[in-house]
């Protein structure tokens, strides 16, 4: 299996290693300076990842500037068989992807093996074979044939952030990489390993140097070099709302178009006619990576008549949860990725308790180590309370009680969030209240289910753009059309 050379001492988790430094222009390019990586497991250091400097992000620029002629050049059917080795050779190293997301993110094992890395493989050999089926969609009008090319954009810079690394990089590079971009990638510096070894992957794989490359570091110093390059084409971000604000002012400066995934606070609407064991099943799944899933339904909103009983159902569920080392098959709840993420987690439940709020489970650390914090339900809450209109992105959920639909939907439109939801009922009522709750997507009597052809994204404060098949295309190219005419055209100042 073919590796790309490091320079550095690697980072080696049991029998395990992995390069601490860059990628650019298909070979490892070390740093003078470098960050420490621990983790959330226990703590342990578990080495020193490559910081990226100026020089880095010019190096990279300059590389994905290089390749950008010939792979662009490149027909989607030409570009599909390198992406779908690609996703091959990303399959192959399955086994190393989980136990490095495992140990750097904290994210569980096995949702590493059975979900994560199948699909992103399906990430990248999806979005090939759907360049392919968009290349054939002509307009046909009496007048004339429009022929409506996806052509690339340029260099496309990709941040991603520590809650899903690999599935988020691999959702914005196959369909930057099969529309022809060249990309640069900045992981996130709390989980960049299964970044660092999809470069691997891309090697082995025979993408040609400089058509996809990582720049670790911080966002502070590496992101923020490659989001002000005026050479960039696009930027693809997935992160928080204060470094979607600050990424939106560079692009804007350069005038470039950004998509940015950002931060949720989705409601989880259980209806007075809800089939109440299987939602509190649904809402015991929100404690998923120790609630860092941006998707998740953080604001339970349940009908006053059921909420006594939703709530011991789902007490039932949470009480069997097993926290621990996400390494084991068993855990279900897994760390917190880094020591200040816990600190924040706490603040907002001591200052939601300081407050008046109760407490119906958990609320503070868990004994089994540093890093672990209790499944929590907070009650007791104002719709203006800091822990309702803010992402805690933790275990931490709330609970609120309504009284008829038009309180439910007033509740759950009632943050400046808007990413997804969840609602709970009978099917057509529920699907009624559903329609009208202000998200990118929202879920019926169901939780996570995803195709990649579908959009996917937030409004208000939860992002801009949609990411997912055609929504995709339209960002990381340009999109063109070519009028050909079916009648001999004739030149008229009267024409419309
Ligand atoms: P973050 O915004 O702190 O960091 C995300 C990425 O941006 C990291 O790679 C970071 O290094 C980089 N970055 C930070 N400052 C930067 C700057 N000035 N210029 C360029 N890059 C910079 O987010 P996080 O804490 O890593 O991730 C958690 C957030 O991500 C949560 O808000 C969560 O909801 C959100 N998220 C959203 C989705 C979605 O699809 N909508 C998915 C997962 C996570």
């Amino acid at each position: 299996m073919a590796t790309s050379t490091s320079t550095s001492t690697p980072i080696v988790i049991d029998d395990l290693s992995v390069s601490p430094d860059h990628y650019i222009g298909g070979r490892r390019v070390p740093s003078a300076s470098g960050f420490e990586l621990h983790s959330p497991i226990d703590q342990r250091l578990l080495g020193r990842v490559a910081e990226g400097l100026d020089e880095h992000v010019e190096a990279a620029i300059v590389a994905a500037q290089q390749a950008f002629p010939a792979w662009s050049a490149l027909t989607a059917a030409e570009r599909k068989p390198v992406l779908d080795r690609f996703a091959e050779e990303i399959g192959q190293r399955a086994d190393a992807f989980c136990r490095l997301e495992s140990n750097d993110a904290g994210v569980l094992l096995s949702r590493m093996r059975h979900g994560v890395v199948p699909r992103a493989m399906l990430n990248i050999s999806w979005f090939a074979q759907h360049a392919l089926d968009l290349q054939n969609r002509p307009i046909e009008t009496e007048q004339a044939r429009h022929i409506v090319r996806h052509d690339p954009a340029g260099v496309v810079v990709i941040i991603t952030p520590w809650n899903a690394p690999l599935m988020l990089s691999t959702w914005k590079l196959g369909p930057a990489l099969a529309a022809g971009n060249t990309c640069i990638l900045k992981p996130p510096e709390w989980a960049p390993l299964t970044c660092s070894l999809l470069a691997d992957a891309g090697h082995a794989a025979g993408l040609p140097p400089g058509v996809f490359n990582v720049v670790q570091g911080t966002g502070a110093k590496t992101g923020a070099k490659l989001v002000g390059d005026a050479r960039i084409a696009r930027i693809s971000f997935t992160g928080s709302v204060p470094t979607a604000k600050w990424i939106a002012q560079a692009a804007g400066a350069n005038l470039l178009p950004c998509s940015l995934e950002l931060g949720g606070k989705s409601p989880f609407i259980v209806l007075e006619d809800a089939d109440l064991d299987n939602a509190a099943a649904t809402g015991a799944l929100m404690y998923r990576n120790a609630g860092q899933v941006c998707l998740a339904g953080t604001r339970f909103l349940v009908h006053a008549n059921i909420a006594k009983q939703f709530v011991a159902a789902m007490r039932g569920h949470v009480d069997k949860l097993v926290v621990g080392d996400p390494r084991e098959e068993a855990t279900e709840v897994g760390p917190i990725v880094h020591p200040r993420q816990v600190e924040r987690v706490h603040g907002f439940v001591q200052r939601a308790v300081a407050g008046g709020a109760r407490l119906l489970w958990g609320g503070g650390p868990h004994p089994f180590g540093a890093q672990y914090f209790q499944p929590t339900m907070v009650t007791g809450l104002q719709q203006s309370d800091e822990i309702v209109q803010n992402e805690v992105f933790g275990p931490v959920l709330t609970l609120q009680t309504f009284g008829s639909d038009e309180e439910a939907i007033a509740l759950a439109n009632g943050t400046d969030y808007g990413l997804g939801g969840v609602c709970y009922g009978e099917t057509a009522h529920a699907t009624a209240v559903a329609e009208r709750v202000r998200t990118g997507f929202i879920w019926v009597n169901s939780f996570g289910i995803r195709d990649l052809a579908a959009p996917f994204g937030g409004i208000k404060r939860s992002g801009i753009g949609r990411e997912g098949g055609d929504w995709s295309f339209e960002f990381f190219c340009d999109v063109k059309d070519v009028v050909v005419p079916k009648k001999p055209f004739r030149a008229s100042f009267s024409q419309r």
